[in-house]
């Protein structure tokens, strides 16, 4: 299972004999921490919404008796003190919690004032909108109060203006390239994907857990279940007990370091592209400055939306025809049409 930092377990805690039997194999299947969640975020009110603190002796239990760090969602300062309270010490920000500074920081000072954030695991899932922002922000405060253990938790993205086709068989979008640049901000918090929340389906978690580790995640939140079609929350996209232990056996962990020529070949020619196209940049940039005196000298405006809109709009058809994803493909183009209006100014 190489160095992969594995955190696996139910949805929910539903009952403690289904979270003894839940952590008894997810500590055999060699994972790092067993998950069950205790408050769950329910979209209808008339959803399950968690044991609450009662399933907070059976998380106990599973790190007494089992000896596997136990770890849950929290969504207040209260949950946070509750868990506190029971020595449940690895923690997780949901993907709505994470959205709302408010919650957020009232959980960091809950931290800092407890006098025990050296214990303390915590743990920041993406907002549900691709806002790396307040992703970065939540990570933040939690460092500013004093948390010095975080992890950043990828679960895909829901509401996103570019779904692929790849992604829409899915319950969220994953913007990997969103998510890269999270790993490129903070490079020293560790990324790790929860592929359950992010396909939705039970089916898909290996293929996307593999795809996680080939991107450089360091590890995986999974959701597994000893019975997943009775499951109380997220029936679907749940693994068996069984599949847990197939997925990690099958799970194949790339190396970080190679000495492979045609690699380094590869690595040139890379150099040799990006050096032409820092070429083209500077021509494109020459033929913006050519532009900026026209406008001037006929009283235009330096930025006019139109030529914005249609240049945008052809460049992201070009991105769609060749399967790139429209989301970098845009940054692209921004950051372009930034540098030559910059250059007209
Ligand atoms: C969960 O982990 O059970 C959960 C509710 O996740 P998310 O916040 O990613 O929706
Ligand atoms: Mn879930």
């Amino acid at each position: 299972m190489g160095k992969m930092y594995i955190i696996a377990g139910p949805c929910s805690a539903e009952s403690e004999q289904q979270v003894l039997t839940c952590a008894q194999a997810v500590k055999d299947a060699g994972c790092d921490v067993f998950r069950a969640g205790l408050w769950k975020p329910r979209t209808s009110p008339s959803s399950f919404a968690g044991v609450g603190a009662e399933g907070l002796p059976w998380l106990e239990r599973v790190q007494k008796e089992i000896g596997i760090n136990a770890a849950t969602e929290i969504a207040t300062a209260e949950h946070l003190n509750l868990c506190l309270e029971h020595n449940i010490t690895h923690l997780w920000i949901g993907a709505r919690t994470t959205a709302n500074p408010f919650m957020v920081q009232q959980i960091a000072d809950a931290a800092e004032q407890s006098g025990r954030t050296t214990e303390l695991t915590m743990m920041v899932k993406n907002p549900m909108h691709p806002d790396i922002e307040a992703w970065i922000g939540a990570i933040q405060r939690l460092q500013k109060a004093g948390v010095e253990k975080i992890i950043a938790i990828h679960r895909g993205f829901s509401d996103t203006i570019s779904s692929t086709a790849t992604t829409c068989s899915m319950r969220n979008d994953p913007l990997w390239s969103l998510v890269m640049s999270l790993k490129r901000r903070l490079p020293n918090i560790p990324l790790i994907c929860d592929p359950s929340h992010l396909t939705g389906n039970s089916e898909l978690v290996l293929e996307l857990s593999q795809q996680a580790v080939n991107l450089g995640m360091e590890g995986l939140m999974i959701e597994v279940h000893p019975n997943p079609q009775n499951a109380l929350s997220d029936a679907k996209q749940q693994i068996d007990l069984e599949q847990l232990r197939t997925l990690l056996n099958s799970l194949v962990i790339p190396h970080s370091h190679t000495n492979d020529i045609a690699l380094q070949a590869l690595r040139h020619e890379i150099d040799r592209i990006d050096n032409t196209i820092w070429n083209l940049i500077l021509e494109r940039l020459e033929t913006a400055e050519q532009i900026g005196h026209i406008k001037h000298k006929a009283g235009m405006p330096v930025y006019q939306n139109d030529r914005y809109s249609t240049l945008l709009a052809t460049r992201l058809k070009w991105a769609e025809e060749n399967g790139l994803d429209q989301q970098a493909v845009k940054q692209i183009v921004e950051a372009l049409h930034e540098l030559a209006i910059a250059k007209q100014i």
